[in-house]
């Protein structure tokens, strides 16, 4: 088997299960791997220390699965691996047709592999040359634990470009998807109500069709909107609007630069029989909302929950300044003892530079701002705590006075 040995210095993160190998902490490659191969990792003193799968394009070059010695990373592992990752989400799947991340890549010990559950479809994503050349044991894996209607593959191909993969995108396995498939978002377990129907495209839609991560905040965000005018800015397929609506807001605006996922929040909205003003605006929410400024138009709740802004840490100070933007602007349409629901889903800001970032804006904006909840990725997207990376969505709910 194909070895790596760690420089001087290098092993301490290993040795504390962190799952990623750089380029620049390998001391020596022995063996020759080929892409997807399974390699040991060995520490600068040649103690064993770690098995994984090699990258040999990407700057992560190793995706540790395993620090047991004995254990090879054969198809029983990868079967009993996604075994776990099924079983830990078992409170939370409810019906039929609910929707979940069943794996969410390192943070379930299968790095490069997300397979997200809509109803009798699932979503896969085989995101690192370890995976992509497993696809045959992972569909086989799924079919035989879930026993699912179809597999349909939409990989990432920003990410598999840096690991030198060619775009993957087709169906797998069994039937496709419909165009518009019914999904119900997951509830936390005790948490009683019931889940709105949604409607998802999971061949055209973003990401794999839907914002699972969003699921357990959307509900609590949507229970403070009683009675209240919601600006739902980056508002995709209305999700935030479904729970507001379905809470009693009394009127919706919805901002996002897609037209057809506008066409699809619509939809969401008519399905949940929500026959509320509900004004659905294309555009792009830093416009708009200066508009909205420049007119005197004023809300009593604001989600803002856009796109990753920040893809590497050089884009980390421009992110911030978007972040400002939009939090400084939302501020000013807040009428007095409104709520901002904001969020960042950017892995490299994080949570405690989050705060600081609306903090600034709510010094711009000469406005009291209190923190009253804060909020995390839905428990289907767990934190691992060797791998903070995992932890990638924040979001705060603040009172603005
Ligand atoms: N809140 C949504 C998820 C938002 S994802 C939900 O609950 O499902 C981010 C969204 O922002 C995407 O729908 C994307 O089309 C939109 N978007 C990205 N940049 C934008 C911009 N500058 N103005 C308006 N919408 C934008």
């Amino acid at each position: 088997m194909a070895q790596i040995v760690l420089k001087t210095g290098r092993e301490r993160p290993i040795q504390q299960r962190h799952p990623w190998v750089f380029s620049g902490a390998i001391e020596t490659v022995r063996g020759n791997p080929a892409d997807g191969g399974v390699v040991d990792v060995l520490g600068p003193d040649g103690a064993w220390l770690a098995r994984g799968f090699w990258s040999g394009r990407s700057q992560i070059r190793l995706r540790i699965a395993t620090w047991e010695a004995a254990q090879p990373l054969d198809e029983r592992w990868l079967r009993e691996a996604v075994a776990r990752a099924v079983r830990g989400r078992a409170s939370l799947m409810g019906d039929g047709e609910t929707a979940c991340r069943l794996v969410f890549s390192e943070a379930d010990g299968l790095p490069g592999l997300i397979v997200d559950r809509y109803g009798p479809h699932l979503i896969i994503q085989l995101l690192t040359q370890g995976m992509a050349a497993r696809a045959d044991a992972v569909i086989a894996a799924l079919v035989a634990l879930l026993q699912p209607r179809g597999i349909y593959e939409r990989s990432d191909p920003e990410i598999g470009e840096k690991e030198g993969l060619p775009a993957h995108e087709g169906q797998r396995w069994g039937e496709a998807p419909p165009e518009r498939l019914t999904l119900r978002p997951i509830a936390l377990p005790g948490m009683c109500g019931e889940r709105p129907a949604l409607l998802a495209d999971l061949r055209g839609g973003q990401k794999t069709g839907f914002y699972l991560d969003q699921a357990i905040n959307r509900a609590r965000v949507g229970a403070y909107c009683r009675g209240a005018e919601v600006l739902d800015a980056f508002a995709y397929t209305g999700g935030f609007s479904v729970y507001a609506a379905r809470a009693g807001a009394a009127a919706l605006t919805l901002i996002d630069s897609s037209g057809p996922a506008l066409a699809l929040a619509r939809a969401n909205l008519d399905l949940n029989g929500l026959a509320i003003p509900a004004e659905l605006i294309e555009g792009d929410v830093f416009r708009v909302l200066r508009q909205y400024r420049a007119t005197g138009r004023r809300f009593d709740v604001i989600i803002l929950d856009p796109p990753k802004f920040a893809h590497s840490q050089a884009q980390v100070e421009r992110a911030a300044r978007g972040y400002k933007d939009i939090n400084l602007l939302a501020l000013q349409l807040l009428r007095p003892g409104g709520l901002l629901a904001t969020f960042s889903c950017s892995g490299l800001v994080s949570a405690d530079l989050f705060q600081k970032i609306v903090f600034g804006a709510a010094l711009d904006a000469r406005r009291d701002v209190q923190i009253v909840e804060r909020f995390t990725q839905s428990p289907d997207h767990p934190v691992l705590l060797s791998f903070p990376e995992s932890d990638y969505l924040k979001g705060l709910l603040c009172r603005v006075w």
